[in-house]
């Protein structure tokens, strides 16, 4: 996402301490904080704003309702091998994910392989932080996510009214000694939360995004987030629809967790999880992994760029990339998002000195 004069730009760190800050002063204790920062931060780092910091104001309202208990709250409801059910309770997807993924590794490290449903959980924000966490690990990740608790955004194929929400996809490939390869996106042609940052920022979207409340194509993002709402397109026109589709049904039917229809609301944004875990060391062994990983990796790179391009990339690296320049350069908030989390600070009793102190702006 673009960034403007106008922005806040802070660096990952200071970022991490504000973020952390609104979450323990919100009732979470400092381990659970903590984890909840380094997941948005590090989506504002990898390039997806639509999933950083920008979220706690949201994520603070929903707690302040009651939505989202502060404790720990991962259930087993099934645990039977390879196969595991696990309940968030509605916990902060953050921490939620963590702990599931925790025990998802350890029996897929124990068995080969796991497959876990894990429902009832607040939003798991930025998919491809759970498949790093597998991959980090060493066992390959699979998750396909479905998103109930608020009316569908994503028309199907051939049709003008939201059906889905922008149910997420993300296979995590570990490299041994290498980073992994990472493909991390929703089944939408954009993310929902890309649509606020661009609402926020004024601008319009890409052509081919959007319909308005009538089914027709529209470039304003505003008919995401003012009544009567609109629709994202499917990416891959009848395959995203597709793939979105069965999101909801691997993610929502498959471990009971629930699907789409008739959900209304706004302030729960609940998400469902299944995951597959395959120690890639079982299957063709430890050294075949290696070797031909390298090599598909190696003769992908090895692809002549088009005009334009520089070079060919692999899924995973265009977020590594920008979380080097972020890094250095720090991470562009638009004000909106900047006078959101100021409100959601206010309302935990930190001034905009506090903050900006935290954020290491002055
Ligand atoms: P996107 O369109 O930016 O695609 C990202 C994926 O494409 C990444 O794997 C990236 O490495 C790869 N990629 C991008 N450019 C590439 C290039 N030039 N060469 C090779 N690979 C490239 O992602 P998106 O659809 O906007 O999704 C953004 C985020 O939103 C994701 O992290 C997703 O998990 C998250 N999301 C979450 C939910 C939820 O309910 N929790 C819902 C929807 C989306």
């Amino acid at each position: 996402m673009t960034s403007d004069a106008r922005d806040i730009v802070v660096l990952p760190d200071p970022l991490h301490r504000l973020t952390r800050a609104l979450f323990e002063r919100a009732g979470w204790s400092a381990r659970d904080a903590g984890l909840t920062a380094d997941h948005l931060v590090l989506s504002n780092a990898s390039g997806h704003d639509s999933h950083g910091v920008g979220m706690a104001p949201r994520y603070l309202r929903a707690a302040a309702n009651g939505t989202i208990p502060r404790g720990p709250s991962l259930t087993t409801v099934l645990d039977a091998g390879a196969l595991l059910t696990l309940d968030g309770g509605m916990g902060l997807g953050q921490v939620v994910g963590f702990d599931a993924m925790n025990v998802a590794i350890a029996r897929a490290q124990t068995l080969g392989t796991a497959i876990v449903a894990l429902r009832n959980t607040h939003h798991l924000g930025r998919i491809g932080h759970w498949g790093e966490q597998v991959a980090n690990a060493g066992l390959v990740a699979i998750h396909f996510v479905n998103v109930i608790g608020r009316p569908a955004l994503v028309a199907p194929w051939g049709g003008t009214q939201a059906r889905f929400s922008t149910n997420p996809i993300c296979i995590a490939f570990p490299r041994p000694g290498q980073p992994p390869v990472v493909l991390d996106f929703a089944t939408s042609r954009i993310a929902h939360g890309k649509t606020r940052v661009a609402w926020k920022r004024g601008v319009p979207v890409a052509e081919g995004n959007l319909l308005d409340r009538d089914g027709t194509p529209t470039r304003d993002p505003s008919v995401m987030w003012i009544e009567p709402f609109g629709a994202l397109l499917p990416f891959g026109e009848h395959k995203g629809f597709g793939l979105g589709m069965m999101c909801e049904l691997l993610a929502g039917a498959l471990g009971g967790a629930g699907t789409i229809p008739g959900r209304t609301g706004w302030d729960v944004i609940d998400n469902n999880m299944l995951s597959i875990l395959i120690d890639p060391a079982r299957l063709g062994g430890a050294e075949a992994y290696a070797r031909e990983t390298d090599r598909l990796v190696d003769w992908v790179y090895d692809t002549p760029a088009m005009d334009g391009v520089d070079r060919v990339r692999i899924p995973g690296e265009p977020e590594r990339e920008m979380r080097v320049l972020r890094g250095r350069d720090g991470i562009p908030i638009d004000p909106t998002t900047w006078g959101d989390i100021l409100e959601a600070a206010a309302a935990l009793g930190l001034d905009e000195a506090a903050v900006r102190a935290l954020a290491a702006l002055d």
